[in-house]
């Protein structure tokens, strides 16, 4: 299995996911001509998705989703709620592609498994999703404001995760943004710091763990070199080496 960025951070998201014949992405952020060109970058065409998972209703997690089930027919997976709360923003649909699931039940695209698990942000039923083929199993968890015990029961064991590392604590503090929304961020129904983070990726890799790519990087709070520094440095003081006991990388 294997988990690839197309787009990550505040202006979009989208990632692939990769198990044998199945494809599938989790969220569209980026419009349907971006989706459809970073697609191709990875050798895959629109019509070959198996799915489109939706964590949440934010934009940018949502905006392509419309053009891809109209233009390439590909059937868009999310909760009621989040259904209910993103209608209004997708333009018109074929009820054909419209596939509910509840809260977090489990159910499978194609060949994988796909669990999701309730996170902790202000949308209407957010959730991440964690990927079991039979053989590997992976995990996509941004958007949350805590890492809190459920995601991480979840999530253990999964060889790969993409794992939000959203923003510095100091760069947010010092930077420009309003109080309300820098409030927004740090609060329990935000986004994941660098220093969260490393605590999370240190016991991601202690249960079992290979491969992490930080993801949902900050642009005004954030860079990609000190994001894996943060984390790199915190799994050192826990014993535990980048390219010796896990893969890290930062998806931009
Ligand atoms: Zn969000
Ligand atoms: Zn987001």
């Amino acid at each position: 299995m294997e988990i690839i960025s197309l787009k990550s951070g505040s202006k979009g998201n989208s990632c692939l996911v990769l198990s044998g014949a199945t494809k599938i992405l989790v969220d569209c952020g980026i419009s349907g001509k971006s989706a459809a060109a970073a697609l191709g970058k990875n050798g895959v065409a629109p019509e070959e998705l198996a799915g489109i998972l939706v964590t949440h209703e934010h934009s940018d997690h949502i905006k392509g989703i419309g053009v891809m089930m109209r233009r390439y027919g590909i059937p868009v997976y999310a909760n009621s709620a989040t259904w209910a709360a993103m209608t209004g923003d997708l333009g018109k649909l074929n009820s054909d592609y419209i596939k509910i699931f509840e809260k977090a039940e489990p159910f499978s695209v194609g060949d994988i498994g796909v669990t999701p698990f309730e996170i902790p942000h202000d949308a209407a039923y957010p959730v991440g999703y964690r990927f079991d083929d039979g053989h590997d199993s992976g995990a996509v968890a941004t958007d949350m404001g805590v890492l809190t015990e459920e995601v991480m029961r979840t999530i253990a064991g999964c060889r790969t995760v993409l794992l939000e590392s959203n923003h510095d604590i100091n760069m947010l503090e010092a930077g420009s943004y309003p109080y309300p929304l820098k409030q927004r961020i740090r609060g329990s129904l935000g986004h994941l710091s660098n220093d969260d983070a490393g605590k999370g990726a240190e016991l991601l890799v202690k249960m079992g763990s290979e491969k992490i790519i930080l993801g949902h990087l900050s642009e005004e709070n954030n860079y990609p070199g000190l994001a894996f520094e943060t984390v790199k440095s915190a799994l050192q003081r826990a014993g535990i080496l980048v390219d010796r006991d896990l893969m890290l990388s930062v998806a931009t």
